[in-house]
C-alpha cells in the first residue's frame, strides 16, 4: 500500500524535527500539537495513532516502552541518516547515494510495502568503469 503524504503527517513529521531530543506518547503529541498555533493541521489522537504505526513501519518513527509509566513513546528515527550505497557486481567498489537521491530510493522501497533497513542500505550495480 502506498503511503500517502498528508499535510498531518508533514505537520506531525515537523512536530517531532522540532523536538528531536524528546519522545512522546501518542497523547502527548495531539496535546502538545494542538496548543501549538502555529501548526497548520493538527491530527486527532487518532490519526496521530495512525501515522505514527505507519511510519514506525517504514521506519520513520522508533517505538518504545518508557520505563516510567510503561507506555509507548516514539521518536524520530532519524531515517535520513541511514546510508544507500551502490555496489559494484564487477570490481567491488562502493558509491555513495547522495541524499536526496537516497530519500527517493527509501520512499520507493516503503512504497512497495518494505521497510527501510536499520543500518543501511546497499544494492548491486555495474559502475561506470566497468560498463565501458
Ligand atoms: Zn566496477
Amino acid at each position: 500500500m502506498a503511503t500517502y503524504k498528508t499535510v498531518k503527517r508533514e505537520c506531525l513529521i515537523d512536530f517531532l524535527k522540532s523536538h528531536s531530543k524528546y519522545s512522546f506518547t501518542v497523547r502527548e503529541i495531539a496535546a502538545e500539537m494542538s496548543s501549538d498555533n502555529t501548526i497548520k493541521s493538527v491530527p486527532s489522537e487518532s490519526t496521530v495513532y495512525r501515522l505514527m504505526r505507519e511510519m514506525e513501519r517504514e521506519g520513520t518513527v522508533r517505538r518504545y516502552i518508557d520505563p516510567k509509566n510503561r507506555e509507548y513513546v516514539y521518536c524520530l528515527a532519524g531515517n535520513d541518516d541511514i546510508p544507500v550505497n551502490m555496489r559494484c557486481k564487477v570490481c567491488g567498489n562502493v558509491y555513495t547515494v547522495d541524499g536526496e537521491t537516497s530519500r527517493r530510493i527509501k520512499e520507493e522501497i516503503v512504497s512497495c510495502g518494505a521497510a527501510v533497513p536499520a543500518d543501511s542500505i546497499e544494492f548491486l550495480v555495474k559502475c561506470k568503469n566497468c560498463s565501458e
